[in-house]
């Protein structure tokens, strides 16, 4: 361990299974999450990206040309690791900074959207996440990272069933950052219902919040912190220390606390968006509705459900599907040599997208091949050496399985 490295786990990554976490997450979130046995998501390689290798995304960008709402709370954690005091700075500087956290204004929202609707994504700098260090690729906040940036993975093992899992946990984590967001604001003495009017008062004029470079005006910044304008560094430190005082007591009180939205404000953003870039808005985007929010022990029972379902895996006897075919990799195309230290790949047989290939080692291929044989697979067929020897043996089958590689034999 460095002397420069901090001894607090709540400032430190935290690594369950071969997922990093934000340390925070071992406070925040329900205890059993500690115990989950993640997908292991080989194929968001993030250092060897293969969007940047093989969809033209930029090797410096990668999947991080969008801006993120990093929470009050992480951004004053931050400061206590690294160059994190100067990172607050720079995102005070580029008018980023709210009471809320790291937050986008509508007009860059509108620049991500046009991104996604010209192709752009991951090429483009118009929206460039300002934590990005683009001369390693790395992530100034890795250990603060929010809950959408912590749960990201753009090609899933476990196909729709994994997409399913991991939305739910991000869904879990979003929705727990924000009562914590907001919770911390209120003990601050930071009024979190007259902010909201504030900010629904903004609706008018939603197309001048923002100054040319794209952050908030000065004008919008002084409405929304009040008081506090021109304290944002001590207003964040504030939340830090709260959040580090009751580390022990988040779960509780993320599940007790009101989360407060600005529906006038979000209605009048969705409203602003050109006709033209209609297509790009997603469910949740147009989700009017003035309901109660999902309290996280709800959310933490779904993600649950969707956590049994991606290993479910009934004792019974497997074939390879006759719809696919293992194949050689030749080093041939540019997927083959992206993948040069996997022998062999499994594909649909009627399938050109190559990202669904599904490239596999030696030790993979040999198992999946025993499967052109109706095979058992109970206890005894883990217990085999040749499936015992895989990385990690659980994951290999279910991920195959949910992928409908495997297809289940009846008697
Ligand atoms: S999640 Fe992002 S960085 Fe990681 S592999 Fe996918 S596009 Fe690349
Ligand atoms: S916070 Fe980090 S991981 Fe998230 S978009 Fe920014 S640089 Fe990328």
């Amino acid at each position: 361990m460095s002397a420069n490295e901090p001894q607090d786990p709540i400032l430190k990554p935290l690594l369950i299974g071969n997922h990093v976490f934000p340390g925070i997450w071992q406070y925040m979130m329900p205890k059993e999450f500690l115990d989950l046995s993640f997908p292991a998501e080989e194929r968001s390689s993030c250092m060897n990206c293969p969007k940047s290798c093989l969809d033209g995304f930029r090797p410096d960008y990668r999947c991080c040309t969008y801006l993120p709402r990093i929470p009050n709370f992480l951004l004053g954690l931050s400061t206590e690791v690294g160059q994190g005091f100067a990172q607050l700075e720079t995102i005070i500087a580029k008018g980023l900074a709210t009471p809320e956290g790291m937050n986008g204004t509508p007009r860059q929202w509108v620049d991500y959207l046009e991104d996604l609707e010209e192709d752009a994504f991951g090429k483009s700098q118009r929206v460039l996440c300002p934590m990005l260090d683009t001369a390693t690729g790395y992530c100034r906040v890795h250990a603060f990272r929010n809950s959408v940036c912590s749960t990201f993975f753009c090609i899933k093992d476990h196909g729709k069933k994994g997409d399913t899992f991991w939305e739910s946990v991000q869904t879990l984590g979003s929705q727990v950052e924000m009562a914590i967001t907001h919770w911390a604001m209120n003990q601050v003495g930071f009024d979190v219902e007259s902010y909201m009017k504030r900010v629904n008062s903004l609706s008018k004029k939603i197309k001048k919040v923002h100054v040319k470079g794209g952050g908030w005006s000065n004008e919008s910044l002084r409405l929304l912190w009040g008081d506090w304008y021109g304290k944002e560094v001590d207003f964040f430190l504030e939340c830090a220390a709260l959040v580090k005082e009751h580390r022990h007591l988040l779960w509780d009180i993320a599940n007790q606390s009101e989360i407060e939205e600005a529906k006038k404000f979000d209605r009048a953003m969705v409203k602003s968006v050109p006709k033209k870039l209609a297509d790009q808005l997603d469910e949740s985007d147009l989700d009017d509705s003035e309901g109660e929010t999902v309290a996280p022990e709800d959310l933490w029972k779904n993600c649950k459900r969707s956590y049994e379902k991606l290993w479910k895996l009934k004792p019974q006897s497997y074939r390879l599907s006759k719809r696919f075919e293992l194949k050689k990799n030749k080093l041939e195309t540019e997927i083959e040599k992206y993948h040069k230290d996997r022998p062999y790949y499994v594909k649909k047989k009627k399938e050109s997208d190559t990202e669904d290939h599904l490239f596999l080692r030696q030790d993979e291929f040999e198992v999946l091949e025993g499967f052109q044989e109706s095979t058992l697979v109970d206890w005894s067929f883990f217990a085999r050496d040749n499936v015992k020897a895989l990385a990690n043996p659980k994951d290999f089958i279910s991920r195959i399985y949910s992928q409908k590689i495997l297809t289940p034999v009846s008697d």
